[in-house]
């Protein structure tokens, strides 16, 4: 199986040839942890999910490494830290486990390292001390800074040229570096703000140190792919690439892809906005984990997504079908089958989940319609282990149906069983009374010869 994915660092769609395929790594820069993280947060996790899970269909389970960092210092957490007066490890413990929570109900494998920043200052220190050796960095009095024009190819992944960083590149408290585009690699110590020693003096690191250093300790460079929001290209891993290409001499990662923006209304979703809904107001208002994952995959992941309630509606009304299909085969048991390939090609062309999206349709279709027992049974498994690779079906699907009517399941399940008595004392007016009572209330009654199940009305 080939895999094609876009590099942003050629503006190529290529083929995928990791250095190792016993050994393949992915690095995705992963959240700050200080607030609640907003749907268009999730994007990223969701969509390399979707690429962890393909990479570990092609290669084996255990031939993947995915790392995926939580950033648990930086300046916003500081603040918000002052704001709720409330210790720093507070706050990221809580927004770290808020994070985890979110991601897994959105159907989301645990990335195989979950390294904080924290934990790998030490790396970040050395890291720092080899490019000051190298003469790319340099210490003044507000900190240590790279120094751009000590890199030849600084730009390479953004395609931006030195002019054009300089705007904008003026950043509070960095009077005192040599070039705008410097940036910092180590913040120095501030009375009251949490501080590491240094050789170069007491403080803590800037953001972009934080992702190499913790790259070279849990996987060692050059990794096959890194990824994440196309927000961050620059400058976040063009400092990433500065830094660590400079201190190692080769290159940090062989492939970068980057997801487009979840907008509102074409804006980008964003805290500083305002304009932003998170995963657990969508649960809380009935909605699934799997709808919104299901909605976060519906455009290709390199398209900007619109957001809005239309789209949610149209997600559970493709899963429902799905859920229907395995449903409508529950007593059947399901053969032991591999993913279709059509559908893995879809995925395997540069992550196409809208394609594999119209696979799946195609699937539940088959299921649908298939006559002999071998043939459901087929339908059935090549559906499931499709859908499974996408990270949706996981739920039985007698209890997705229910879940979304909330305490309402309860009362249709009294209506259907009055509905089950009234057919079997041969009271049909009851029975039609009863069925058109629960069609009222968005639900299909699927009869069998002994017993009855019900579904959300398609
Ligand atoms: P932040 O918490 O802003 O550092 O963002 C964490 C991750 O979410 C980064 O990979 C961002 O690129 C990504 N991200 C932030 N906002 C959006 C958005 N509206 N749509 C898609 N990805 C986003
Ligand atoms: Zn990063």
């Amino acid at each position: 199986m080939k895999i094609q994915l876009t590099n942003t660092l050629t503006r190529r769609k290529e083929p995928f040839v990791p250095a190792d395929p016993a050994r393949v790594t992915m690095y995705v820069c992963g959240p700050t942890v200080y607030s609640y993280a907003h749907i268009g947060n999730m994007r990223p996790p969701v969509v390399f999910d979707v690429l962890f899970r393909l990479l570990r269909h092609v290669y084996g389970e255990k031939a993947v490494l995915y790392a995926r960092n939580y950033t648990d210092i930086d300046d916003r957490i500081i603040n918000a830290a002052i704001e709720s007066r409330q210790p720093i490890g507070a706050i990221t413990a809580e927004f770290e486990r808020a994070y985890e929570a979110d991601t897994a109900a959105l159907g989301v494998l645990a990335p195989t390292f979950k390294p904080r920043a924290t934990e790998h200052v030490a790396g970040m220190i050395a890291l720092i001390e080899k490019l000051i050796a190298q003469g790319a960095a340099y210490k003044v009095a507000t900190g240590v800074y790279f120094s751009v024009s000590a890199d030849a190819d600084y730009g390479k992944l953004s395609g931006r040229a030195q002019e054009d960083m300089q705007a904008g590149a003026r950043v509070e408290g960095e009077d005192d570096k040599r070039h705008p585009s410097d940036f910092a690699l180590w913040k120095a110590a501030k009375p009251g703000e949490p501080q590491w020693e240094a050789p170069f003096g007491a403080g803590r690191p800037g953001w972009h140190i934080e992702c190499s250093a913790m790259i070279e300790a849990e996987l060692g460079s050059p990794i096959d792919i890194h990824g994440g929001g196309i927000d961050l290209i620059f400058p976040h891993h063009e400092n990433e690439i500065a830094q660590s290409e400079s201190a190692h001499n080769h290159p940090l990662a062989r492939l970068w892809m980057h997801n487009g923006f979840l907008t509102m209304d074409t804006t980008k979703m964003s805290k500083s906005l305002g304009n932003v809904i998170t995963p657990r107001e969508l649960l809380s208002h009935g909605w699934q984990g799997e709808t919104l994952r299901w909605a976060l995959l519906s455009a290709h992941y390199k398209a900007p997504l619109d957001f809005n309630e239309d789209m949610m509606r149209a997600a559970q009304a493709s899963l429902d079908r799905l859920y229907g299909a395995v449903l409508r085969l529950k007593d059947l048991e399901a053969a032991d089958v591999e993913p279709p390939k059509a559908f893995i090609e879809a995925l395997a062309d540069d992550l196409n989940t809208p394609e594999a999206i119209a696979e799946l349709y195609a699937l539940a279709t088959a299921a649908n319609i298939a006559k002999k027992p071998a043939d459901q049974a087929k339908a059935k498994g090549e559906l499931l282990a499709a859908a499974k690779l996408f990270g949706v079906l996981q739920d039985d699907p007698e209890h997705w149906f229910r879940a979304s009517f909330g305490e309402a399941a309860a009362e249709i399940d009294k209506l259907v069983a009055e509905r089950v008595a009234a057919r079997a004392a041969k009271n049909y007016a009851e029975s039609d009374r009863l069925r058109d009572e629960l069609a009222a209330r968005g639900v299909e009654v699927m009869d069998n010869a002994s017993s009855s199940t019900w579904r959300r009305k398609g």
